[in-house]
């Protein structure tokens, strides 16, 4: 037997003995004592022929083992990318912390938010995603952050920014800077674009919200978008570089319409009422 080998097989032998091991007199193989199911196997009868008999092999509870090992750094490799994940889509946003699980109402808005999540597969496959318009305070970008928070759970790359500073960063940077930025919203897998309509009301503005609009309908992955323009507007723009917007958006996200009460203004409200309170004593 090549003299090279016989050592590697001592040393895998080595590494796969264990004092309460022990020979099975009906096959004559090294059997574990914890799980008794062999540690050896012959070698298939030309090797046989050559000199090989038997080789280490795994018994059951070191299959196991090996097993729960595998799956702790699976699970670990998954919770990193997660975690990356996360940290790429909110850049410090308090979105990062928005999960449907966690809302203190479920909505029928929400409701619907969350089945856009449940059926991402879908909707990605489609390319569809949604519009989420009514008043301020009415928890549209919350959804739109429950939503972002849902998909990224599934590995799937999120990107979380408000329309103006979209447009900001375009004003601020030029050629290759803008490409790189411009890809950079075109890469994951939904874009959300908050609070369309708040970013600065001018022809440069409004060709970058087109631009990049547009260009994220072409790659065919879905974006949500969330804004205080109502639908009617939306839909009967006199302006003509609004109405293509509009139209852009409209061609691939589906309206969900926000109304009922302002969460915000009754946040404030609750927090006056406790503040008036404490000092009431
Ligand atoms: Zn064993």
């Amino acid at each position: 037997m090549n003299p090279i080998f016989t050592k590697m097989v001592d040393a895998v032998e080595a590494a796969n003995a264990a004092p309460d091991d022990y020979i099975n007199a009906s096959d004559g193989l090294k059997y574990c004592g914890k799980c008794r199911t062999p540690k050896e196997a012959f070698f298939p009868a030309d090797l046989q022929a050559q000199g090989f008999t038997k080789h280490p092999v795994m018994c059951k509870c070191a299959a196991e083992r090996r097993e729960r090992k595998e799956a702790k750094r699976r699970e670990y490799e998954r919770m990193s990318h997660m975690t990356m994940l996360r940290s790429e889509a909110f850049h410090d946003m308090p979105a990062a912390l928005w999960r449907f699980e966690s809302a203190a109402v479920t909505t029928p808005q929400l409701a619907k938010a969350r089945g856009y999540a449940q059926n991402w597969d879908e909707f990605k496959k489609a390319g569809i995603g949604r519009l989420l318009f009514g008043n301020v305070g009415t928890g549209k970008s919350y959804a739109a952050g429950c939503i972002a928070n849902a998909l990224i759970d599934r590995l799937e790359s999120v990107l979380f920014v408000g329309m103006s500073d979209v447009v900001n960063r375009m004003q601020g940077n030029f050629g290759t800077d803008r490409d790189h930025y411009m890809k950079s919203l075109m890469r994951p897998d939904l874009l959300i674009l908050d609070d369309l309509g708040a970013e600065r009301n001018t022809s440069f503005g409004k060709e970058r919200v087109f631009d990049v609009v547009d260009k994220r309908l072409l790659t065919g992955k879905p974006m949500i978008v969330t804004t205080n323009i109502p639908l009617s507007v939306m839909k009967q723009a006199a302006d003509l570089d609004d109405r293509r917007i509009f139209d852009r958006i409209l061609e691939v996200c589906v309206p969900i319409r926000f109304d009922g009460e302002n969460f915000r203004k009754g946040n404030a409200s609750a927090n006056i009422k406790k503040a008036a309170e404490m000092l009431n004593g």
